[in-house]
């Protein structure tokens, strides 16, 4: 059965994105089943009830596949205690909305995937992040009066996601009325793509704007180069923000660096105000391990955290996977979590040499990462967005295709060498004094390797 989880597991894992496989299939745990069914277990009865409605038939499927046979599978709460008022207040509202508008039948806005962990209560704050702490409690204490839209930006992992949740659960204590909307840019382009096909238009930006007082819109860099999406984000904002709605939205990076956005999107993101989150200094991090081992029931020894902290700075995500991973591995081995074992169990993690990659794939993957095409990639334009992708597309060929310098610029359409240098060299500096090229590059070289 362990090793049919397994399998179902990678194989949802491709399906998903990474935030909501992280959020709800990580958390399952396989529990004793008998045979021909699948139990899984999960702490909490919202996450149970969400898994239910929208993953089942999903994991259905990827189970069936891996066993080959019929598996019936059930996803049980862990702790019957739990099945409390955690689940949110949305099923009423959005039965409410189906009265008063019939249309919502057809494409019904998104639930709400609140994630009860991320508060503001669990958020540790530090230099790098205090602004965007800040004002996020200022939105969610003062919803459309403090700062309309709030645009929170920066790397993966750094915390985005969980302020635009903790902005929720806090409107939503002070105003358990509130119909708050989260929605990541992905969504949003999934529900537009419905509307095109239903001609509903019109119908999509209205419902927004009737049934929601907050919208929070999670990795909006993804509309770039959507263009229906964008046109429809735009009427979808002026709406909201007209009808004093707040607006957060997320995205990592600035509006003037996500490529092939309309200006008057880009500046419209601008009109409130903008803030970066940083990749958390040394103390944030061994406080956030902390935290975290706290509230996993983890005894993690500071010597421990401290050696965490220093191997890996520029993602919580990551950071927070190593301490699961580590303690995952000292319970299975009945080891203590000592300095050593941990650099034992990580250091598959952090030194796999990258195999041989070619220049196209870079290419490929480059250009699927910034939303421009090969073309593009590979032509003369210099609009600032393409450039600056160029740029690190020909430096990740130099470090990981062991190409030359003529090599990589005969990949790149047939350009000189000098200009491939020079290249590398903007992008070699860039990496010391820009975060979002830092963040880029990590991605990438994450995906290379
Ligand atoms: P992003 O959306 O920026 O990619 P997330 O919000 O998903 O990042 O954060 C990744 C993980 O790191 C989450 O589990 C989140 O709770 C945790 N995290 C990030 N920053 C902090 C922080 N300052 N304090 C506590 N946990 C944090
Ligand atoms: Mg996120």
């Amino acid at each position: 059965m362990d090793a049919i989880w397994g399998q179902a597991l990678a194989t949802i894992r491709a399906q998903v994105t990474a935030e909501n496989f992280s959020t709800y299939f990580r958390p399952l745990r396989l529990a004793e089943s008998p045979d021909g069914r699948m139990i899984l277990e999960v702490d909490d009865a919202f996450f149970a009830d969400w898994i239910r409605d929208h993953y089942f038939d999903l994991l259905q499927r990827a189970v069936k596949e891996a066993a080959d046979r019929e598996i019936t599978v059930e996803i049980v709460t862990a702790d019957p205690a739990t099945v409390t008022a955690k689940v949110s207040p949305q099923k009423d509202d959005r039965r409410s909305h189906a009265q008063v508008d019939s249309i919502e039948e057809l494409i019904p806005l998104p639930a709400f995937p609140i994630n009860p962990h991320y508060t503001f209560e669990n958020f540790i704050v530090g230099s790098a992040n205090q602004m965007a702490h800040a004002a996020s409690i200022a939105v969610a204490k003062n919803p459309s009066n403090a700062f309309n839209p709030l645009f929170l930006y920066g790397g993966t992992g750094l915390g985005k996601t969980h302020l635009l949740h903790a902005i929720a659960h806090e409107i939503r204590k002070n105003n358990p009325g509130a119909r708050i909307l989260y929605i990541s840019a992905e969504e949003f382009t999934n529900q537009v793509i419905k509307s095109i096909q239903r001609r509903e238009m019109d119908s999509l930006r209205d419902r927004y704007r009737r049934s929601c007082d907050v919208l929070l819109m999670d990795d909006a860099h993804i509309l770039a180069g959507k263009e229906a999406t964008q046109e429809e984000f735009f009427h979808t904002f002026n709406a909201l923000h007209g009808a004093q709605k707040q607006i957060v939205l997320t995205s990592d990076r600035t509006p003037q660096e996500i490529p092939r956005l309309e200006s008057r999107l880009r500046s419209r993101f601008q009109w409130g105000l903008l803030t970066d989150i940083q990749p958390p200094q040394f103390e944030t991090r061994v406080a956030i391990l902390q935290g975290k081992a706290e509230r996993d029931g983890i005894g993690l020894p500071d010597e421990v955290a401290f050696y965490l902290a220093q191997l890996i700075r520029a993602n919580v995500r990551e950071l927070e996977g190593a301490l699961i991973r580590i303690s995952a591995f000292a319970s299975f081995n009945k080891r203590n979590l000592t300095v050593d074992f941990a650099a034992e169990v990580l250091r598959d993690l952090f030194d796999h040499p990258s195999r041989n990659v070619s220049i196209d794939a870079i290419i490929k993957l480059v250009a699927e990462h910034f939303g421009v095409s090969i073309t593009e990639l590979c032509g003369k334009r210099r609009h600032q967005a393409i450039a600056h992708a160029r740029s690190i597309a020909m430096y990740l060929c130099r470090k990981h295709a062991q190409a030359s310098f003529p090599q990589i610029g005969k990949g790149f359409g047939g350009k000189d060498h000098s200009t491939v240098i020079a290249a590398c060299r903007k992008v070699d500096r860039a990496l010391e004094s820009n975060v979002t090229t830092r963040t880029d590059v990590e991605s990438l070289e994450r995906k290379i390797s």
